[in-house]
Parts: structure tokens; sequence; C-alpha cells
């Protein structure tokens, strides 16, 4: 008989069930159905900071920075179990895993302070200025520099399709301080502000519920403690960052939400050929997915093993949403007040799902990139052998290595 490669501990069910409990809430649950189908998307509020506000948007990060002391498993708990109750994420992601790990990594004390307890109790908000125009997948290209200006520095660039940028507090911003023996060398990474209007924001109308925002740093100044990590250290903790992003989990939650939503919608019953199939395919992205939340956990470099992951369930996501695609006659009707049938927030849910599926393959590295990265890292002979995660089978053990 098939034995799954793991095991969550009783801990990590209780946080889940109690996740869950939240999200359920009153006001979180009216905040959602409030928020589908408009454009661009309202960010979930109210559901950030009912998780912030007890410790759990942020579970891994230390207890005097807003977090429970937990470890990346219990991180990866809260993501799946928000996409499996149909939260939009960009912003969490942005927030907690890319601004707030970087900090976390490579911030000092005092940058920590000053900003992981109001990251992590869903007040203040990051988005990612990372990609420009010409540099995407290949972030190495990126033009954006960053000058010494007495105390403090001057960015110069354009960044875009960065999600959140409107409403966000801070961009983590890559930027180009000096040159070195490779293109990866000299980038470095700051932490701008985005309120004091230095920055020059414009909205890029797309399908995606959320909009995109391009934005232009016309030597924009920050302090010199806007500068997270060493100077010209910025690639590594970039590269970091974004393989948490990568897991898949969050992924796997999105497409099982929308493949249950087609059952409740009865469009694609349970029993249907095509959602036995793809639910099966499911199980074994979660295992792929949870596996390498494991790895992580335990402190081992995955950065091959996230990419498959990501692209496994990046695309894996987008068959669903092709399903719901070619099904929608039987649902579309009732997306909008005034259809036969009235307004169902699964169905408005759904719709919004079509909007966003066409970017599952892209945003966080294209399929072709994670693709190439497993394919390196194939190719590469130094790459030790795979051997068998966590210890003894639970999440838990590997959670305790990191704590
Ligand atoms: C929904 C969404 C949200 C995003 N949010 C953010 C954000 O918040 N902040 C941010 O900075 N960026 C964000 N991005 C940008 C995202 O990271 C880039 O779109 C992505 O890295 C691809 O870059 P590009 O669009 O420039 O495409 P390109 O890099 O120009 O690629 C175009 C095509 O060529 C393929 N390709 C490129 N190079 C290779 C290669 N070497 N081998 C094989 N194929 C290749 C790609 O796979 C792709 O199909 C977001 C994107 C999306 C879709």
């Amino acid at each position: 008989m098939y034995a799954a490669p793991f095991a969550f501990t009783a801990e990590q069910e209780g946080l889940r069930a109690e996740v869950r409990e939240l999200l359920h809430g009153d006001a979180v649950q009216r905040e959602l159905a409030g928020l589908r189908g408009l454009r661009p998307q309202p960010l979930p509020r109210a559901a950030y900071r009912a998780l912030g506000a007890r410790g759990r948007l942020a579970p891994d990060w230390p207890v005097r920075y807003g977090g429970l002391g937990a470890s990346l498993a219990e991180a990866a708990v809260v993501a799946e179990e928000m996409a499996l109750c149909g939260v939009p994420d960009s912003a969490r992601v942005n927030t907690i895993d890319n601004a707030g790990r970087t900090l976390l990594a490579a911030g000092d004390d005092r940058q920590k302070a000053a900003h992981l307890p109001a990251m992590a109790a869903g007040e203040t908000l990051c988005c990612v200025l990372y990609s420009e125009p010409g540099a995407g997948s290949d972030l190495g290209a990126l033009r954006t520099r960053a000058v010494r200006d007495g105390q403090g520095w001057r960015l110069s660039g354009e960044k875009c399709w960065n999600v959140g940028g409107h409403a966000a507090d801070y961009g983590i911003c890559a930027a180009r301080t000096g040159g070195g023996a490779s293109r990866y060398a000299g980038i470095s990474v700051f932490m701008v502000p985005l309120r004091d209007g230095g920055v020059h924001i414009e909205d890029v109308p797309g399908v995606i519920p959320e909009m995109f925002q391009r934005m232009v740093l016309d030597g924009v100044r920050v302090p010199d403690d806007a500068l997270i990590g060493p100077c010209g250290g910025g690639w590594q903790i970039v590269n970091d960052a974004l393989t948490l992003e990568r897991t898949g989990v969050y992924l796997y939650g999105r497409a099982r939400r929308w493949l249950d939503l087609l059952d409740r919608l009865g469009a694609v019953p349970r029993s249907d050929e095509r959602a036995v199939r793809l639910s099966e395919e499911l199980a074994a992205a979660r295992l792929l997915a949870w596996d390498c939340v494991a790895r992580l956990a335990s402190g081992e470099e995955a950065t091959a093993e996230a990419a498959e992951a990501k692209w496994w369930t990046g695309e894996l996501a987008s068959r669903v949403a092709r399903l719901a695609w070619r099904t929608r006659p039987a649902w579309e009707d009732r997306c909008r007040e005034g259809g036969a049938r009235g307004a169902d927030p699964a169905a408005a849910e759904l719709a919004d799902a079509l909007c966003e599926a066409p970017a599952l393959s892209l945003a966080a590295g294209t399929s072709e990139m994670m693709l190439a990265t497993v394919a390196s890292a194939l190719l590469d002979p130094a790459r030790p052998d795979d051997g068998p995660v966590p210890p003894d089978g639970t999440l838990g053990d590997a959670a305790e290595a990191v704590v």
C-alpha cells in the first residue's frame, strides 16, 4: 500500500483548523463575497488582519516580530488553507514571503523591528519591484541603478508587472549598485517607501483581477537603512525568497478550490471522470509541493525541487481552469446579478479564476524557466543524490530543525 512521505503533526492540524475558522468568520466572508468580480480587485484586508492579529499570517516568524516562532511548514499550512478558502493571496506572498523573508534573512535588527511586526499584523503591505522591461525571466539584465547620495541612495529606473503596487506601503526593489565579475554581482535590495509620492506609479490594465502597476523611479532618494543586506549581495537574497514562493502549495490550493467550485455549481460533479482524474493528479501535486516545503523547512537547498513543484502545480491549475472555461455555459450566467438564476458567489469566484489562470505559468518564473532550472540541476554532476525527506516522515521534525 502507498504511504504518504510525511504526516502533519497535531499542532499543524490544529493551526489549519484555526485558520479555517478565522477565514470563515462573518467579516471575512462578507469581504470575500464583496470583492469578487471587482476590477481592480480590492485586497482582502479583513482576512489578513484576522490572521495577523493572532500571529497566523506569518507563523514562522519569531514571536517578537509578530509570528509564532514556528517553521516554514506552518507558514505553508496557512498559505494552503488561505487558497483552499478562496482568499486572494498576492499581497500576502509579496509582503510575507518576499519582502518579509528578505528582511528576516538579510535585514539588521533595527530594520526587522521597524517593519516586520506591522507586516505580520497585515497592516503594512509590500509589493515586489524586480521585473523590468527587458528583465523578467532574465533578471540579471536589470538596469535600475542605485547610486550613493550622501548618507542615502538615489534610485533610477523602470519597474513593471508590480501587482498590488497601488496599495503597497513599500516596494522591495532590486537595483544595480555596482559591477562585478558577473552580471549577477553588484545587485542590491532596497526597501523603497511608496507613500510619499517619490515613485511614479501607473496602472497597467490587464486580464488579472488585481491591477498590474508600472513604476518609474526618477532619482528617488532613500535613506541608508533602506538597503537590505550586503551592498552588491542581492542576487542570492532575491533567489532565496523566490524559492519559497515556488513550492506550489498555494497553486495546489487554488486548483483544488476551483475544482470544488465546479462541483458546487453542478458544472463538473466530483464523480465526473475529468474531475476524478484531475483530483488524483492534484493529490500527487500536493505531495510534490509538500515534499519541497519539507526540504526547505529542514534547511535543505531545494531550488530545483521548487522549480519542479512550481511548474507542475502551475500547469495543473491551468488545466483545471481550462475545464472551468469549457464548462462555463453551465455556470457563467450565475456570475452577475440579474442572471437567469441570480448572482452566485461561487460562479463569480470561478469567473475571477479564469482571469487569474493565464498568469499561473508566468508569475514567479515562467514554466519554461522552471523546466530550464530542473534541467540544469539534472545536468550538474556535482549535485548530491536526493534522499528521503524529512527524517522520520513528519513535518514536525523538519520544523524543529529550523526553529
Ligand atoms: C500575475 C503576474 C504577477 C507578477 N507580479 C510581479 C511582481 O509583483 N513584481 C515583479 O517584479 N514582477 C512580477 N511579475 C513578472 C514576472 O516575474 C515576469 O512576467 C516573468 O518573470 C517573465 O518575464 P517577462 O514577462 O519579461 O517574459 P520574458 O522573460 O520576456 O519571457 C517571454 C517568454 O519567453 C520564454 N523564455 C524567456 N527566456 C527563456 C529561456 N532562457 N529559455 C526558454 N524560454 C525562455 C518565457 O518562458 C516566456 O514564455 C508578474 C507576472 C505575472 C504574470
